[in-house]
């Protein structure tokens, strides 16, 4: 019996890879590597990133001047990955991150983008109406805010550095981190006391 029909993006994938492998651009063991490191990253290396800003000082510099290095001190080897950018909230200034071409996502500090990010009416809507998306997520800001659309690509990753939340006066670290949530750090929602 012959085998089912393949996806057509799993043939074009793996020539693709087969390609890149015979070129010499990437062997197994890379690959292998990259799919690991995004397999053990999630969202909560971000939190605790935020977390920790929010508490240290020197710690907050470090990240919004060199987001690679802010998340090298918490633990994760971005040897290999585009660098990491981080983009600070204020109490004028609302960021929003997308990539418009396609899906690239900071994966070593977020883990895999959601179906969401990388659909096309995110992608398209998140530029042409962002105050539209925001609602749609519950996220209302007042009218005087100004809200950047930040594009993420290849060449560079973006991550939101949200506020911290009024009534968490006192927290530490670990208890901050454990309500922040990727969709703050895409931008899409707002941290807020539970
Ligand atoms: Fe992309």
């Amino acid at each position: 019996m012959a085998a089912p029909p393949r996806a057509e993006s799993l043939v074009l994938l793996e020539r693709f890879v087969t390609a890149l492998k015979a070129k010499g651009v990437v062997t197994e063991a890379e690959i292998e590597t990259q799919i690991t490191r995004t397999d053990r990253a999630s969202p909560e290396i971000g939190a605790r990133m935020v977390a920790r800003a929010w508490t240290d000082p020197a710690y907050r510099a470090l990240l919004l001047s060199n987001g690679s290095a802010a998340a090298e001190a918490e633990g994760v080897s971005m040897a290999g990955m585009p660098p990491l950018g981080v983009l600070e909230d204020t109490e004028t200034l609302h960021h929003l991150v997308v990539c418009t071409l396609c899906s690239c996502y900071p994966r070593a500090v977020l883990g895999y983008p959601p179906h969401w990010y990388k659909s096309a009416a995110y992608r398209a809507r998140a530029v042409r109406d962002p105050r539209g998306v925001l609602a749609e997520w519950g996220t209302v800001l007042p009218a005087g805010m100004e809200v950047r659309v930040v594009d993420s690509t290849a060449d560079y990753r973006w991550m939101v550095l949200p506020r911290r939340p009024a009534g968490t006066e006192g927290w530490d670290a670990q208890r901050l981190a454990a309500i922040v949530t990727r969709d703050h750090l895409v931008g899409v929602a707002l941290p807020r006391t539970p």
